[in-house]
């Protein structure tokens, strides 16, 4: 197989790369050939090839560092203020071209364009959001108990790696490089290798809006080639990996090889906790809707669904009847609400848990028995019951639109339940009682947590995990401390000031 691009394909590049020949990577504001093995992608609605293009490899890695130090060292000294209003400048840009993004990013991820045509707003607004903190996350004057003036500086880390997987392309670019070029950091964001058309159009548009050209780079390619390149270069201070598990722990051994700090976004197994008094209706949309939107390929899906006896049975039809009322269909149609999974490994991976869990015992509610569709990587939404905690359909995660129905007796149970888990991402409760809704958001252990809601998440506020689902937190005012590092700065105030061998005495009782 040689390089290509299919004709849909490169109908929805061309607003972005108007005579794209072939895909690359996008360094310092250019598209850059890889050196490394072809990288075949499927269309994940049919399975058919969708294009081809060759893995970056250590020489376009290494190019793309040398930007981004050299565009890192001008755009870190301008004032806060000049790169907020670049980054409104960018915001501009994506709105611009809003539609024609979400349309690559469905038809290239396999996402439903209802879906992506909201990611791409959001992005738009992760942009806005932190233009807004560009010139207000700085340092502080601290009361030292000395002569001393002591004050501390916020400044940029330099060049940060960001890996990130397929399954939230678009948003996962604007989440991480937004509040990354804020603080005046320089990006090497190396994205999935099944998903790096969209990082690249972000940052193209970015550059025509004013971004220095070579500030945020985009290296298509797989993990183990490039995504390891760029660990090994020394310009890299910092990494942010959003991903698995296992490759989460691979990063952070190689960083940690380094001393290069890390930022982890890794999986979950996240419970969502229906009371027998809670809106049945509401709480029954709510749980289709944690697990079933993005086909389940989401970090926070509810993914164990864990009810009162009391309404059981009830409630998990009720979850099955709306699961199989939704629009299950292509990714570019209106009304679909279910697309495809988004490539081969994932979907042979989710039709192999549904049948497992079936043979562990758990009964099908609604759904695939983990038979392969007729074309495509569609899985039907499917609700397994009769599910225990201890059943691998509850331990791992599936990342696909199948969900876990498992009964509780009492509010101690259904905590100790939701954090019998190595996961600790998100988790939900439904119920009309108030008191109960705070005292299991206190207990159960996640980083997110919703009480009579799933999903919701906005980038003004913290995102991360507990336990296995990782650590440090993006968005939000926190992921800005990720971004920086602080210096603490001294001045002697004193018209005398004693001098001594040791620590510098003048301290005022
Ligand atoms: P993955 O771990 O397989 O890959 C993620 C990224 O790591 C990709 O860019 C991949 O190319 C890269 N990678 C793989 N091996 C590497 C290596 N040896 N060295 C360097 N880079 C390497 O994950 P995935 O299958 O792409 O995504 C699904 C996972 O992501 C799920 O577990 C999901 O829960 C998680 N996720 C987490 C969050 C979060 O914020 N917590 C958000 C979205 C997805």
């Amino acid at each position: 197989m040689t390089p290509f691009i299919d004709t849909r394909l490169r109908d929805a590049l061309a607003p972005f790369w108007p005579d794209c020949a072939a895909i690359g990577s996008h360094v310092a504001g250019r598209m850059v050939r890889g050196h490394g093995e072809l990288v075949a992608i499927d269309d994940p609605a049919t399975g058919a090839p969708l294009y081809a293009y060759h893995d970056a490899g250590e020489a376009v890695v290494a190019e793309a560092a040398a930007a981004a130090v050299a565009a890192q060292a001008g755009w870190t000294r301008l004032t806060g203020a000049a790169r907020g209003r670049v980054m409104q400048a960018i915001a501009r840009a994506l709105q611009g071209k809003a539609e024609e993004l979400a349309r690559l990013e469905s038809l290239s991820a396999g996402k439903p364009i209802r879906d992506t045509r909201v990611e791409v707003a959001k992005v738009a607004e992760m942009f806005e959001y932190y233009a807004g903190w560009a010139d207000k996350f700085h340092g502080d004057v601290i009361p030292v108990p000395s002569s001393h003036l002591n004050y501390t500086r916020r400044e940029a880390v330099g060049v940060v790696l960001q890996i990130t997987p397929w399954n939230a392309p678009v948003f996962t670019c604007g989440w991480q490089v937004a509040p990354a070029i804020a603080m005046g950091n320089g990006v090497l964001l190396k994205p999935s290798e099944l998903t790096p058309l969209t990082s690249m159009a972000v940052a193209l548009l970015a550059e025509q809006a004013g971004l220095p050209a070579g500030l945020v780079n985009v290296l298509a390619g797989y993990g183990h080639t490039t995504g390891q390149a760029a660990l090994g270069q020394p310009a890299v201070k910092k990494v942010v990996f959003v991903g698995s598990v296992p490759t989460g722990r691979l990063i952070a051994e190689a960083a940690a090889r380094r001393l290069l700090p890390c930022v982890l976004e890794l999986g979950g197994k996240s419970a969502n906790i229906v009371f027998a008094d809670a809106d049945l209706a509401r709480a029954a949309i709510g749980a289709q809707s944690a697990i079933f939107a993005g086909a389940g390929q989401s970090c926070v899906a509810g993914s164990r669904l864990l009810v009162e006896r009391s309404v059981y049975d009830r409630f998990v039809k009720m979850v099955a009847d709306g699961a199989a009322k939704l629009k299950v269909g292509a990714p570019g149609a209106a009304d679909t609400e279910v697309g495809p999974i988004n490539n081969a490994r994932q979907y042979t991976r989710v039709l192999a848990m549904v049948k497992q869990g079936l043979a562990e015992g758990a009964k099908l509610a609604t759904g695939s028995d983990g038979s392969a569709a007729q074309s495509g990587f569609f899985v039907t939404p499917t609700v397994l019951r009769d599910v225990s905690n201890s059943m691998a359909v509850a331990r791992e995660e599936i990342f696909g639109p199948v969900v876990a129905a498992i009964p509780f007796d009492s509010e101690e149970e259904a905590i100790a339940l939701a954090n019998d888990s190595e996961f600790g991402l998100a988790g939900a409760v439904w119920t009309r009682d108030v008191g109960r809704a705070h005292r299991v958001a206190a207990q159960v252990r996640a980083g997110t947590f919703w009480i009579n809601s799933y999903k919701t998440i906005n980038v003004a506020s913290p995102f991360g995990g507990y336990g296995m689902s990782g650590y440090g937190r993006s968005s939000g005012v926190e992921t800005l401390f990720e971004y920086t590092q602080v210096k603490s700065v001294w001045v002697e105030t004193a018209a005398e000031p004693a001098v001594g061998f040791g620590y510098a005495p003048g301290v005022r009782e």
